[in-house]
């Protein structure tokens, strides 16, 4: 699973250079070429970051960023700005709206990548690198190895697979509808059962010698990480 980038910029090449970019660098992305249709990509799904153009028709970047800010359900999304403006008053005034970042154009697209991962790292700690970690455990997706308290826990592919889910969004819950998309694909006919013997597996390889399962059953919806468990092991 990979971060989800929302692109809102009105230059068509350049809105095709960052697509082409950040998808190669195995980013998740949507573009959008107004505020308008940002805003409607909004209330859809929210993307882990958002790389927004200040000078945009219809509605502008600083514009689309304060109702960002102001929705509850976007108001963490952290936000990169795109402005042609040099003027360190908009600058201010961008970082004050609530932009996280603050690119000038023409930019090279190795300094926007390296920008997007350090504001993802600071806001989505999961998804911005080959390690995740929760609590005491710790995923490799470079190794594909896991530790829990240094202690090297041995997962199949699947297990692997199912964890990194989990471990992106701890405390979300996922259907097992959802943990089947993502972890098996959309194309692969499995049954929903099937996810309850693989989250079996896991819980059994992640939890011998340990008294507490950081993975939550959450009954008639599906299983998420136990955020407590992460405020616990962590001290
Ligand atoms: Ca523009």
């Amino acid at each position: 699973m990979s971060a989800r980038i929302l692109i809102v910029e009105d230059e068509e090449a350049l809105c095709a250079l960052l697509e082409y970019n950040l998808k190669e660098q195995g980013f998740d992305v949507r573009l959008c070429t107004n505020g308008e249709d940002a805003m409607n990509a909004l209330k859809d799904e929210q993307p882990d970051l958002i790389i927004l153009d200040w000078m945009l028709p219809h509605v502008s970047g600083i514009e689309i960023c304060r109702q960002v800010r102001a929705r509850p359900e976007s108001r963490d999304v952290p936000i990169i700005m795109l402005t042609a403006r040099g003027d360190e008053d908009d600058r201010i005034r961008g970082l004050d709206t609530g932009a996280d970042d603050y690119m000038l154009k023409p930019f090279s697209m190795t300094e926007l990548i390296a920008r997007v991962r350090a504001v993802l790292r600071r806001a989505r700690p999961t998804l911005a690198g080959d390690i995740a970690t929760f609590g005491d455990i710790i995923l490799d997706r470079e190794t594909r190895r896991v530790r829990r308290a240094d202690k090297e826990i041995h997962v199949g592919p699947t297990e692997f697979r199912l964890l990194d889910c989990l471990m992106q969004r701890p405390g979300r819950v996922y259907s097992r509808e959802q943990l089947l998309d993502l972890v098996w694909g959309r194309d692969v006919y499995v049954e929903a059962r099937t996810v309850d013997v693989h989250v079996g597996r896991l819980r059994k390889a992640l939890n011998e010698g340990f008294d507490k399962d950081p993975i939550r059953t959450v009954r008639a919806a599906g299983y998420s990480l136990d955020e407590t468990y992460a405020n616990v092991s962590a001290g």
